[in-house]
């Protein structure tokens, strides 16, 4: 009996079998009726074909218009030229010494054209196309289809839409008793049509309504599928142990609270104790902590690692950049104190040692950090990928804070946590200044709790941002650079962005755009030209750390400070974390180059102070193009979460996410983690109160079943690309 699980090379020769593997992944008959049609189209109805893009695989209804077989002037051979059309626009098909294809291509036929479009002579063309003749007797017995819809599939040049379409049919011909794993009483209770049925309708639908029963049948599972996995994972963490972290009173989090030079937000103390609460639990805290560029997630962070501390056990900072995890070491010993420095003369009886692991410490350094962390005597751990190393043997490792955790990927994650022990699992708190969507929070991070810092802090100014038209008004290029200057004279720093380091590194695709604006040539024009006046320097990703760090260092003293450097021109090294507050303006060059959620980011660095920030959007790209769009949408509004959202509806959510999650995305097909809300919320609830009733599924054998195989996709996924 033909099942989910049966092979295809059971369904279809082996030949299919083998390039339905080999092009799309599929293994089973689940595989093979899960590869849903990219569109459908009214049978008989030809193809809009002006809608096609050059350079993509496209499988069109048209008509033959014209047959013509030509010999070629300079070699032997000949070649055919057939002209398809639908109606208005037209498409060539191009073949090489067949020219019997007349016989089959008769003017007045229709049929599914298959191939890669591209251009010769300024005319669209299929070279070599497939293509399927439709049957006379489809033509003739068009009204019993008329209503019909036609599957298009995804589609490459070696199996066709026609070929995916026979083979699913046949698996489903034999498909006919599947389990569901939705049973029935739910289906009811959610107006759902059966699995059979929806397969069926989705690869053969009469008509738009049939479709969306289909489609919203098989959303339903995806969603619950993966929320289930996500449940699941979340009540082993919930399950796990380990070891309470209790505020102590009159310890070092109490002497820190004394020290501290401003007053919590309410957003910020609401978090606070909600990480209390859990930090205090027999198992372990797993909670994103999200809020704006700049709405003091550090000091949230840091007292749940004071907390800790308090308890007699150590925790670590995980930060994706040198520069960044030395800002945190500065800012964190700043503001503790005295409380930073136990061990060392005039030291608090309280204090706890902090200590920086980066790559870039030399070996005597290196050593004393490594043996810090082992003995214990370094309470607060802070450093770069370097933590991850093996030789990086904590005492008793009870938190781990992961800032930016976008650019880790989960087995990074998962390294820092194992070094906690075996048997034993620290707390989490991972940190991010990328908001993310309510929807996309439920899947990628479902196994999280969430805070969110909605407020910045009292007494910040708001930043106002421009996008300044670099060809089509030079003037106002000049007129950024003098506010930049100003902002010098008034005592403050600035940034100049460049989206890359050298001008020679890669050609651009395209040849009508010139390569974009290089820090290795812009730095001197502006040093000997607008900026002559100011103290500029360089900062970049591929600088020596110690190197990077002093130009960091001087920047921070600013104007006032003989030492001090105004005008920090630099690469995207900055993007994360960097806090000089005193900073008020950002120039961004060649913008456009730049994502949304990354030019928030950026901007995000000025304005932190009590003086009013400023960032200016230079672009040459041209009026309505996405990339003025994009800029525009970012000059409009500070609320990072609608920009976010943008960002994802742009660039697609891979991209935005990170990559530790892209396996289990792979389960969804049909529903969209930014459209689908509502479903997506439904499943979240339905599968943890399922998994609170029944942990394993023994109930649920179907679900159980989706469940394991959606496992075993994203892991393989993830072996492969890793
Ligand atoms: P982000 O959330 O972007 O990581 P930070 O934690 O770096 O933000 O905080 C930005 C700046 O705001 C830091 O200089 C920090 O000391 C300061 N800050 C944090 N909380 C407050 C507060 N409640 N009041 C005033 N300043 C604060
Ligand atoms: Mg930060």
């Amino acid at each position: 009996m033909t099942s989910l699980d049966t092979s295809v090379s059971e369904i279809v020769g082996p030949k299919t079998a083998s390039v339905l593997e080999s092009e799309f992944g599929i293994v089973t008959v689940g595989d093979l009726v899960r590869h849903y049609p990219r569109r459908y189209e009214q049978r008989g109805a030809l193809t809009d074909l002006g809608k096609l893009e050059i350079g993509d695989h496209v499988t069109v209804q048209a008509e033959v218009r014209s047959f013509k077989n030509l010999k070629n002037k300079s070699k032997p051979g000949s070649r055919q030229e057939v002209i398809i059309s639908d109606g208005t626009g037209q498409l060539t098909l191009i073949f090489f010494n067949q020219h019997w294809r007349e016989k089959d291509l008769v003017v007045g036929r229709r049929g599914l054209f298959s191939g890669q479009v591209t251009v010769f002579n300024n005319k669209r063309q299929l070279a070599h196309p497939e293509y399927e003749l439709l049957d006379d007797e489809t033509q003739v017995n068009a009204a019993d289809y008329s209503a019909a819809l036609l599957p298009v599939y995804p589609a490459t040049s070696k199996v066709q839409s026609w070929t995916i379409e026979r083979a699913i049919k046949s698996a489903l011909v034999k498909l006919t008793q599947v389990p569901d794993p939705l049973d029935p009483q739910f289906r009811n209770q959610h107006k759902l049509i059966d699995l059979v049925e929806a397969l069926n309708l989705i690869h053969q639908p009469a008509d738009e309504t049939q479709l969306a029963k289909a489609i919203e049948r098989l959303k339903w599972d995806e969603a619950l599928v993966l929320q289930l996995l996500l449940a699941k994972e979340r009540r082993e963490l919930e399950l796990a142990p380990a070891q309470p972290r209790k505020v102590k009173p009159g310890g070092l989090l109490a002497k820190f609270d004394e020290l501290l030079p401003f007053k919590l937000t309410a957003g910020q103390l609401a978090v606070t104790k909600t990480i209390e609460g859990e930090l205090a639990n027999g198992h372990p805290m797993h909670r994103l902590l999200q809020g704006e560029v700049g709405s003091g997630k550090t000091v949230v962070a840091l007292r749940a690692m004071l907390t800790v501390v308090d308890s007699g056990g150590q925790a670590a900072l995980l930060a994706p950049t040198e520069v960044l995890a030395t800002q945190h070491y500065r800012a964190i010993t700043k503001l503790l104190g005295p409380l930073a420095e136990r061990g060392k003369l005039g030291a608090h009886d309280e204090g706890t040692g902090v200590t920086l692991l980066t790559g870039s410490l030399n070996t005597a350094s290196r050593r004393q950090a490594l043996l810090d962390i082992t003995s214990g005597q370094a309470g607060i751990v802070i450093g770069t990928h370097a933590l991850l190393e093996d030789r990086v043997d904590f005492f008793d490792l009870g938190l781990v804070v992961i800032d930016e955790q976008h650019r880790f990927g989960v087995e990074q994650r998962a390294t820092l946590v194992a070094k906690a022990g075996e048997d034993r699992r620290p707390h989490v708190l991972v940190m991010t200044a990328t908001p993310i969507p309510r929807t996309v929070a439920m899947t990628a991070f479902g196994a999280l709790d969430v805070s969110t810092l909605t407020e910045l802090p009292a007494g910040r100014s708001p930043i106002s941002t421009h996008v300044v038209l670099a060809t089509e008004k030079p003037g106002h290029l000049e007129r950024a650079w003098q506010r930049v200057v100003e902002e010098v004279q008034k005592g403050h720093q600035a940034y100049v962005v460049v989206p890359r380091i050298a001008s020679q590194e890669d050609k651009p695709a395209d040849k009508n755009s010139r390569p974009a604006v290089a820090l290795e040539d812009l730095a001197p024009q502006l040093a000997d030209g607008p900026l002559k006046e100011v103290r500029v320097a360089t900062l970049h990703g591929q600088m020596p750390g110690p190197e990077k760090d002093e130009v960091m260092q001087r920047f921070a003293l600013g104007p006032t400070h003989p030492e001090g450097i105004d005008v920090l021109i630099s690469t995207t090294v900055i993007e994360v974390g960097v806090d000089v507050p005193n900073a008020t303006v950002m120039v961004i060059m060649d913008a456009d180059r730049f994502g949304i959620s990354q030019l928030h980011q950026l901007r995000g660095r000025v304005g932190r102070g009590s003086a009013a920030g400023l960032c200016l959007l230079v672009t040459d790209a041209p009026a309505f193009s996405r990339a003025r769009e994009r800029l525009a949408a970012v000059a409009a509004t500070t609320d990072g979460f609608e920009l976010a959202a943008l960002d994802l509806e742009q660039r697609g959510e891979g991209d935005v996410l990170g990559r530790d999650q892209s396996g289990l995305r792979s389960g969804l097909k049909l529903v969209s983690v930014l459209k689908d809300e509502e479903i997506l919320g439904q499943a979240q609830t339905v599968a943890r109160q399922l998994v609170e009733s029944d942990p394993e599924l023994e109930n649920h054998p179907a679900l159980k079943n989706a469940v394991e195989n959606l496992i075993a996709t994203a892991q393989a996924q993830y072996v492969k690309k890793s």
